[in-house]
């Protein structure tokens, strides 16, 4: 009820990449509801987690002062976070920071400043992101800075940079109201984007031919028009059949293909040897499937393609989403209304953060470090002699690596938790305990803050101010509902007091003067300022005109390529990395849930949410589950080469014969205890989506 608060909010939602607008209703400094507005993405919806996911800020696990490791204790996650005080001793502000900078530039006189690298967060404002990697590209001279893109759609953006120019969307999810076909693979967006699964139920409703591909049955299944329920792995083989389908059947858009893009023939001829016939076997899906999913996409009037980390976190991640953009240029379907290609993000901010340099290639809006003009441009405005590296920095599991053969020995890490989200986590972990000196800001004491020796108490999403840009390129304006808990600061401000204490001569009067000078290197921004986000909320880049809204659908005219034109990169067929054997026979997947977001440490401290899903559990055919001789509901050990977990195991129908999906919410049963760290040589994502397991009786 209305009348039992003092007064209302507009901000956006803290989870997912969707980026919903909602209102906070306060009372005493406490949240006590959310609303939905009427946001460009969300239209007044929100989901399960916008709804109820927001009493996380008021849990007693807080952190509210600043905290210095005690001397001579292991480092682990032997650490309760309701009382990191047997570990962890209150310090000033003052002393924290100075503990904090002395480690660091010792580190950095002792060994260089390669020894000291940065992972950020996608959690963060735009304003926090660019902070970030300035601080660790101006403080230490070099781009060892990264974030959690590197585990999400870091394939994606590597493909469309190759083949389009630019790695953000094509067009915004919306537009699936002007298509007449869409193609959803690899995603699971009633559960992970479940407000724009709510369009893409709408556009199925009013008759649009929907084509589900992915080899786990999802509830978009019921509303698809064409089902492909391949074989992990295979998506290459199934995106080249239908590509030779298309072009077998002449259904290409020669028009669009001679006018707009560039290696057509190699493409074509590539295309020969991956008939639907040939291709079946390994997809698991009879060739009639394939050529009539080709047939209805290539004849749609307006086509557009969503994907999610089904495809991305593959060690052939980049080759999938190249088919994925060969697919949509074959057709035409790129650069008008009802057409795109649409990576779903997957962090609310993950898109911002990497248009705001937070990674090792590039800086903001994706100048290549490696090129002498955006160095400059970054060193004169950063000023005070300020020299940058032209060398690529290292990525989140090289990093790790890294850790272990000495080459880095101190990290910042802000609001990121490697400790649960890495593959491999066992190896991780291991790294975060080598550290010499590991400096975390957070607002809870996660995996991650366990290992540091000094942790920042940081303000959380409600509490601050500043901007996220989501899925669909729009800008848009959080704002802070309520005071933050003792002494946790925001973001943005203890990188300011972190970088005085580090010798940097940054001068920031208000997160609005950080927005003012990142718009300074970020084109993508013109027409976008602080006052105009501040009255409209939302904005979308690009955008053409101080009165415009911003850009729907880009690229009708040419891509940001040199020449104008979009390529097609023929991909071949690339094995997982590790597939099963007589030891391990069984596949295992990882993703979210509809009620968890990420490593559990917002969702699983909020009630609601935490009522709803309180147990960590696995999904597995009902077959499956026979043949081990498990009932639903009882616990299951799963084995990799790597570690073991046990939990609960559950019916799930959608589920092959020969898998198991494991959510990765859950620290006490971590699924990355079980996944494979083996990388894709483009965007170096893992291959969180394949892992070999052994599944027993726990
Ligand atoms: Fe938040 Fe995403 Fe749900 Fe919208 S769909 S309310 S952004 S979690």
């Amino acid at each position: 009820p209305n009348t039992e608060t003092e007064k209302s909010v507009n901000s956006v939602c803290p989870f997912c990449g969707v980026g919903c607008q909602l209102e906070y209703r306060v009372k005493d400094e406490q949240i006590l509801y959310v609303e939905g507005r009427q946001g460009p993405a969300n239209e007044g919806r929100l989901c399960v987690k916008g709804r109820f996911g927001f009493d996380y800020i008021h849990h007693p696990h807080r952190l509210t002062k600043p905290l210095i490791r005690l001397p001579n204790l292991p480092k682990g996650l032997n650490v309760d976070p309701a009382n990191p005080l047997t570990h962890f001793r209150e310090a000033s502000w003052q002393e924290a920071l100075e503990v904090a900078a002395q480690g660091l530039n010792r580190l950095k006189s002792l060994y260089g400043g390669e020894s000291v690298s940065g992972l950020g967060s996608a959690k963060c404002s735009n304003e926090e992101a660019y902070l970030f990697q300035k601080l660790i590209r101006q403080g230490f001279g070099h781009n060892n800075v990264d974030h959690c893109t590197r585990l999400c759609h870091a394939s994606s953006v590597a493909a469309l940079m190759e083949n389009i120019g630019s790695g953000a969307v094509t067009a915004t999810f919306n537009e699936i109201e002007n298509a007449d076909v869409a193609i959803l693979i690899g995603c699971n967006p009633t559960e992970n984007h479940p407000v724009a699964a709510t369009f893409f139920k709408q556009f199925a409703r009013r008759g649009g031919k929907l084509i589900v591909m992915d080899p786990r049955g999802t509830a978009m299944k019921r509303f698809a028009s064409h089902m492909l329920q391949f074989s992990p792995g295979a998506d290459v083989a199934l995106l080249n059949a239908m590509m030779h389908v298309i072009v077998e059947e002449n259904l290409q858009d020669q028009h669009y293909i001679d006018k707009h893009t560039e290696n057509w023939m190699a493409q074509k001829q590539h295309l020969q040897r991956f008939s639907p016939e040939a291709m079946a076997p390994l997809c698991g899906i009879a060739p009639a499937q394939i050529r009539d999913a080709a047939r209805t996409f290539a004849r749609g009037k307006a086509g557009m393609i969503f994907w999610g980390m089904g495809v991305s976190q593959h060690v052939h991640g980049t080759d999938n989403a190249r088919c994925l953009i060969s697919l949509a240029l074959m057709c035409g379907h790129v650069g008008r209304p009802g057409t795109g290609l649409h990576p779903l993000r997957g962090q609310n901010n993950v898109q911002g953060a990497s248009d705001a340099g937070l990674i090792p290639m590039f800086l903001p809006d994706y100048q290549s470090v490696a090129e002498e003009h955006a160095r400059e441009a970054a060193e004169s405005l950063w000023g005070d002699g300020v020299k940058l590296s032209a060398d690529k920095g290292l990525t989140v599991v090289e990093m790790m690596d890294a850790i272990h053969s000495d080459d880095i020995r101190g990290m910042v890490i802000m609001g990121e938790n490697p400790a649960m989200s890495d593959p491999d986590v066992a190896h991780a972990r291991a790294a975060l305990a080598r550290l010499d000196h590991l400096v975390v800001q957070d607002i809870f004491l996660t995996e991650t803050a366990c290992f540091a020796d000094v942790i920042f108490p940081a303000a959380a999403f409600p509490e601050k101010t500043g901007t996220v840009t989501n899925t669909n390129r729009q800008v848009q304006m959080g704002r802070k509902a309520v005071e933050s808990p003792g002494e946790a600061k925001e973001d943005w401000l203890i990188l300011t007091e972190l970088a005085d204490h580090l010798g940097l001569n940054w001068q920031y009067g208000s997160v609005e003067t950080v927005f003012t000078e990142m718009k300074r290197l970020m084109p993508s921004l013109d027409n976008i300022s602080w006052q105009r986000l501040e009255s409209e909320d939302a904005v979308t880049y690009p955008c053409h005109g101080e009165e415009l809204p911003g850009e729907s659908v880009v690229f009708a005219d040419s891509f940001p390529r040199s020449g104008g034109r979009a390529r097609f990169s023929p991909a071949d067929l690339v094995p997982p990395d590790e597939v099963p054997d007589n030891e391990f026979p069984y596949i295992m997947t990882t993703g979210r849930q509809l009620e968890h977001w990420h490593t559990g440490s917002m969702t699983r401290r909020s009630r609601v949410l935490d009522a709803i899903e309180p147990t960590a559990n696995c999904s597995l055919n009902p077959v499956t589950l026979k043949r081990l001789g498990i009932n639903a509901g009882e616990n299951i050990k799963l084995v990799s080469r790597r570690g073991e977990i046990v939990m609960q195991a559950r019916a799930d129908t959608g589920v092959a014969e020969n898998m198991v999906f494991v959510p990765f919410a859950y620290v006490e049963a971590a699924a990355n205890l079980l996944t494979n760290s083996a990388l894709d040589p483009y965007g170096k994502i893992p291959e969180f989506k394949f892992a070999a397991v052994r599944l027993e009786v726990a």
